[in-house]
């Protein structure tokens, strides 16, 4: 659906390449393959051997760059990054990846995921006496790495990642070299990618075939990737716990044309639509329509299954711009009309199956129920290809109190009403996680499905630093 009128979205992208002529021009482009994944900001850091250089500003990628720009900021190698401010909020200085000077050397960091200690350990880092340049959980991590007495770099940041709690794919970059990692779960997507003789890792593959980059592998859980002139070095900084993967990355983030550990978005998606259509075989439709863009795939997979034909009932308008304040009911109303408009002639007088990937608060999926019916849809049966969102998620989507959830205070037949459906479906947690069909042993298969259980693979609310951790905070 869309990102920007329903109220779930995810927090960022990342993208680094090492050993190329034209660092900042590709991670340009790979920045576009991310997009989805954050419009508010976006930045490129660029190391050319001698030293650190950043272009970044706000807004969507082609409004930040221009060709003028990153030609200023050449070199062999960058980090990169697209912005949704959900930790931190939204202004310049949060816009990363962040660039640190110091007398020693520069430092660039680029964060996807969520930390759920940040506040402690920079409460305790103020205390000690340092000073913060922006409100980003991302920028306790420079501290930290700064702040450890080990040497060399690498093992600098493994300490600093040992004292991290939550979600986190990370780069971290010097005129030397750049250190990839991902959180001891595995909670973002993190994968590695080989162009030429040099390396790529991205958040999503999609920017590695955008760039023809061909796919090596994801970077493992708890794993810490080197990055330099000689090539990549594999180490660990803490053992896996458990792979987590985000859930909803298959569900409705990830872009379909991308793989999460070997499985393709596009095709979990229409599984699961398949797999919907054998749970609710006792709703009878004459059209499956899906709200574009990110349930279409999960709409083929339901009409393919229940032999009703898939049609497009809704349009989505490309080129409506990002939202808008809109502070009243009505504007909202008007909002979303802007972006989907029904198909009249495939919804009248019809019995619509309306396939969404999931309710967040309720609001828009009323509001499209209603247009269906306006444009004189005889039946709008709506069905979602993911479980009921009870609880927050604290790992990087923007869903952090249960007040914005619709289905942590409502049963399905209170949503069914509240979206004024002629019913309601949604996937089971078993069926999700068969579909997906992740190729692990873990609980879930891998998967983080806290948002729908309430169980959440890390600690949530961390009461205070525990004296091991404040020791090495020295
Ligand atoms: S809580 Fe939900 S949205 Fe957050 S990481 Fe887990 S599955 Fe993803």
């Amino acid at each position: 659906m869309l990102a920007e009128i329903r109220g779930l979205n995810e927090e960022c992208g990342v993208f680094g390449i090492w050993g190329n002529s034209s660092p900042a021009h590709l991670s340009y482009y790979g920045l576009h393959a991310l997009q989805h994944r954050g419009q508010e900001g976006a930045g490129i850091v660029v190391t050319d051997g001698e030293g650190l250089r950043a272009v970044k500003g706000e807004g969507l990628v082609s409004e930040v760059f221009n060709e003028d720009k990153l030609r200023k900021v050449n070199g062999k190698a960058a980090i990169a990054h697209v912005r949704y401010a959900t930790a931190g909020g939204s202004g310049m200085e949060n816009v990363q990846p962040l660039l640190f000077h110091s007398s020693t050397g520069s430092l660039a960091i680029a964060h996807n995921g969520n930390l759920v200690n940040a506040n402690h350990l920079k409460q305790y880092l103020e205390r000690q006496g340092s000073i913060f340049h922006s409100s980003s959980d991302t920028e306790v991590v420079a501290h930290l790495i700064k702040k450890s007495k080990l040497s060399p770099f690498r093992a600098k940041v493994k300490e600093a990642l040992n004292l991290l709690k939550g979600a986190y794919s990370l780069l971290v970059m010097t005129k030397e070299e750049m250190l990839v990692a991902r959180d001891p779960h595995g909670l973002r997507p993190l994968s590695l990618g080989k162009l030429g003789d040099g390396w790529v890792v991205a958040s999503e593959t999609c920017a590695f075939d955008l760039i023809g980059a061909e796919f090596v592998r994801s970077v493992e859980p708890g794993e810490l990737l080197i990055i330099n002139d000689k090539g990549v070095t594999s180490d660990r900084f803490v053992d896996m716990q458990g792979r987590a993967m985000c859930a909803m990355e298959y569900v409705y983030l990830a872009r379909p044309d991308s793989d999460i550990d070997g499985i393709n978005v596009h095709m979990a998606r229409k599984r699961m639509g398949k797999q919907l259509a054998r749970e609710c075989a006792h709703i009878e439709g004459d059209v499956v329509t899906g709200v574009p863009d990110s349930s279409i795939s999960a709409a083929i997979g339901f009409a393919e299954e229940s032999g009703i034909a898939y049609e497009l009932g809704l349009i989505k308008n490309r080129y409506v711009g990002r939202t808008f304040i809109q502070p009243t009911q009505e504007l909202r109303e008007r909002g979303v009309k802007m972006k989907l408009s029904p198909v009249v002639q495939v919804v009248k007088d019809k019995r619509v199956i309306m396939v969404d990937d999931s309710i967040v608060r309720g609001t828009t999926s009323r509001r499209i129920v209603r247009m269906l019916k306006e444009a004189g849809a005889a039946e709008v049966h709506v069905v979602i290809s993911s479980p009921p969102m009870t609880d927050p998620c604290f790992y990087g989507i923007d869903t952090s109190t249960h007040e914005e959830l619709i289905a942590a205070s409502h049963n399905v037949e209170e949503i069914r009403q509240a979206i004024e459906a002629d019913s309601l479906t949604f996937l089971s947690a078993e069926g999700m996680i068969e579909s997906i069909a992740r190729p692990f042993e873990d609980a879930n298969r891998g998967l983080c499905l806290a948002c729908f259980t309430g169980k959440y693979p890390t600690e949530i609310f961390p009461d205070t630093l525990l004296p091991h951790e404040k020791e090495l905070l020295g």
